[in-house]
This record gives structure tokens, C-alpha cells and sequence, in this order.
């Protein structure tokens, strides 16, 4: 690992201080949260910003609360041990919580906060290399060069490098909304319209934004939820295929169902049709089957990440299944609503 590139370090005491040091600086800046992502990031050579700016220091930006109403309300510098351990989370939506708690290890959940897990980097195998192994190959897309090695046949002209966020790909299942502050104003946006899908450019943020809260809507209330994680070792190690789904039983029924898979593209990725194909219906072995493969068809991994293509794919497909078989006896009232 080599040594921290040089850069000048600013500890703003508020939002409104740190969007006016973003706006002065502009992309020679950084922020930084718990740095478990851009400090070893910085340390391959991957970024060298000329400041970083720690967001340490804002007590504004840190809790979950629940306002009745508006809904759970998450700061981003809450760090995911806080999070996984928060009373407010697990009682109203655990499999937030315990999507939190399949984050990295204890350390890296002590310091690794909500809004860096929200606006983590893509990763590609072909990018995330010591400054000495890049030094020696032709740069790709996201490294300013013209082609993709990751894509089929290395003529790309697009990144696709992968989302690896546990708990983003929860959030969105959430239905989150995310608010962004710059010296300019706020404004609130969808989480999932926050992802591009471009690996190389991966949010919708821009550089003198932060992310100041995240926002899981009152009327999400009620709804069952679960993440399970795909990984190649059951230690440290980010997600290969992550399954998130939320639904609300009533009368036997699933309604507003919505899965969510991260871990296989630039984004997290809606599953499309699902809501529609499961809406009003008894969840039984035949629908789980066609919306599984309704899952599996919409994961579309490249060869850019630990794990077989082809393998991670199928594996959307049985953790699709035992997602829905999960809701769907949760939803008979046996328990249910955890992260595996
Ligand atoms: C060994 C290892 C294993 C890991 N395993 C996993 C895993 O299993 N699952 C997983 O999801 N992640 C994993 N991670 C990634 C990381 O630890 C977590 O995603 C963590 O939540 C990142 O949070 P952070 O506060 O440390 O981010 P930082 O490193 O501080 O920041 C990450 C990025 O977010 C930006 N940022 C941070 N906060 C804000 C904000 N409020 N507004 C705008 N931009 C912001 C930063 O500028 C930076 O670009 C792993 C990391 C390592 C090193
Ligand atoms: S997906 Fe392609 S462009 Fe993106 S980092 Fe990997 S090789 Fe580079």
C-alpha cells in the first residue's frame, strides 16, 4: 500500500460551510465521511484531490429519527454501526439495519458512514490496482482512456463498473429519497434517480454537493423487507449479487412489491415488471418462480468482479427465490423482515 498523496485537510462545523468550501474549491476537492472508501482509494493513486473535506464535525448530520408523517430520517454521517444498531430502524424497518450490518467487518462499520456507503465508487478489476500495475497497462474509460477491457469485446466506450453498496441497494428497495446541498440551494431526489448507471461517473451529485440527509418516506410503514448478499467469502468482502425486496401483505395478498439487485451493474437495478406481475396476488410457488427469473433476467454482470458471470447471474435467480419465500412466510405471520 503506498503513502497518502499530499492534500490539505478542512473540517467545516457546518453544511452551509462545506458547500461554501465546495463551491471555492470545486472538483479539486473531495469530501470525505468515514474515508474507509476514498482513503485507500487515494492510496492506489486512484484520486489525489488537493482537499479533502471531512464532514466530522457536523452534529447536524448525524441520527436516525422518526418524524411521524415525514418518515425515517437518516443523517449521512450516521455510521453503519449506528445504523444496524439503531432502535428506530430495526423496529420500523430491520432489514435496513441488518443491511447495514452485512457491511465490510465491525471496523470498517465503526467508521463507514450511510452517506459514503450511498455515494460509494464503482469497482472494476481493471481499475481498483496499485498506480504501479496502471502504470503498466493502457487506461481504460474511467481512467480518461478511450475503451472498456471489461466489456465484451474491449471496444466500449462506456464504464461499467460495478455498484457494490449493501445498504444503497436496500435503500432504494426503501423507496429512500435523498436531499443534496450546495451553496445554491437543496434539492431532493429519488434514490434511485441518484445513480447514472455510468461506472465511470456513477451519481447524479454534483461536485459541490453534499449529501445532507436520506429519507425513507412515512408511507413505506408497514412494508416487509429483506437483503440478502451474494459474496465469494463470508468475511470481509463486498457484495457479487445483492437481492433487496420490499412488499406490503394484506388479505393474503403482496402489493407494491419492488426488488432491487446491486453488485452486477453501475447502478442498482430495479427489477422491472415484478410490482406488476406479483400486485394483488397470493404469492405462491409458481409466481415466486417467474419473478425470480424476472430478476435473473434483469442482471446482466460483466466479467469486471470477483465470481463467473454466468454463476452470479443464476445466483440472482436463487436469491430472488428465497427472497420471495422469506417475504412470503413473513407475510403468513411466522417473522420475517431480517437480512441474511
Ligand atoms: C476491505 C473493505 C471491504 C468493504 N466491504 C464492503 C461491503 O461489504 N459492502 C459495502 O457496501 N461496502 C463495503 N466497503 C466500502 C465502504 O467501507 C462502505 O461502503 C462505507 O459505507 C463507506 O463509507 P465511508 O463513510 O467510509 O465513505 P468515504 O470513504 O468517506 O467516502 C466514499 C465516497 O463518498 C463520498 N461521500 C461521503 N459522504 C458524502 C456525503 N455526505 N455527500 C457527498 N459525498 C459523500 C466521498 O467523497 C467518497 O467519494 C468496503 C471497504 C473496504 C476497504
Ligand atoms: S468497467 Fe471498463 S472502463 Fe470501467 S473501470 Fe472497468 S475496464 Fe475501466
Amino acid at each position: 500500500m503506498q503513502p497518502l498523496p499530499k492534500f490539505e485537510y478542512r473540517e467545516p462545523g457546518s453544511v452551509a460551510e462545506a458547500a461554501r468550501l465546495l463551491a471555492e474549491l470545486g472538483s479539486r476537492a473531495k469530501l470525505i465521511g468515514g474515508g474507509t472508501d476514498l482513503v485507500p482509494s487515494m492510496r492506489q493513486g486512484l484520486y489525489t484531490p488537493a482537499y479533502v473535506i471531512s464532514l466530522q464535525r457536523i452534529a447536524d448530520l448525524r441520527g436516525v429519527a422518526w418524524e411521524d408523517g415525514v418518515g425515517l430520517r437518516i443523517g449521512p454521517m450516521t455510521t453503519l454501526r449506528e445504523m444496524e444498531a439503531s432502535a428506530e430502524a430495526r423496529a420500523r424497518f430491520p432489514f435496513l439495519a441488518a443491511a447495514a450490518r452485512e457491511v465490510g467487518s465491525p471496523q470498517l462499520r465503526e467508521m463507514g458512514t450511510v452517506g459514503g456507503n450511498l455515494c460509494l465508487d464503482t469497482r472494476c478489476r481493471h481499475f481498483n490496482q496499485s498506480e504501479d500495475w496502471q502504470d503498466c497497462v493502457e487506461a481504460c474509460v474511467k481512467r480518461g482512456g478511450e475503451f472498456c477491457k471489461a466489456s465484451p469485446n474491449g471496444r466500449a466506450r462506456k464504464c461499467f463498473a460495478v455498484f457494490s453498496a449493501d445498504l444503497a441497494t436496500a435503500l432504494v428497495a426503501a423507496n429512500a429519497r435523498v436531499t443534496l446541498q450546495s451553496a445554491g440551494g437543496a434539492r431532493t431526489i429519488e434514490l434511485a434517480d441518484y445513480y447514472t448507471g455510468d461506472g465511470a461517473s456513477p451519481t447524479a451529485g454534483r461536485p459541490d454537493e453534499v449529501l445532507t440527509e436520506v429519507l425513507v418516506p412515512s408511507a413505506m410503514q408497514g412494508v416487509l423487507g429483506t437483503y440478502l448478499k451474494y459474496r465469494m467469502r463470508q468475511a470481509i468482502d463486498y457484495p457479487i449479487a445483492g437481492v433487496a425486496l420490499t412488499l406490503r401483505p394484506r388479505d393474503g395478498r403482496v402489493h407494491d412489491a419492488r426488488m432491487v439487485v446491486g453488485g452486477i451493474s453501475s447502478r442498482p437495478v430495479i427489477v422491472k415488471g415484478l410490482g406488476a406481475l406479483l400486485e394483488g396476488k397470493v404469492l405462491d410457488e409458481t409466481l415466486a418462480e417467474s419473478a425470480a427469473k424476472l430478476a435473473r433476467k434483469s442482471a446482466t454482470p460483466l466479467a469486471n468482479t470477483a465470481g463467473d458471470r454466468a454463476h452470479r447471474k443464476q445466483m440472482v435467480y436463487e436469491f430472488a427465490r428465497r427472497a420471495l419465500a422469506e417475504a412470503a412466510h413473513a407475510a403468513a405471520g411466522a417473522g420475517g423482515g431480517e437480512a441474511r
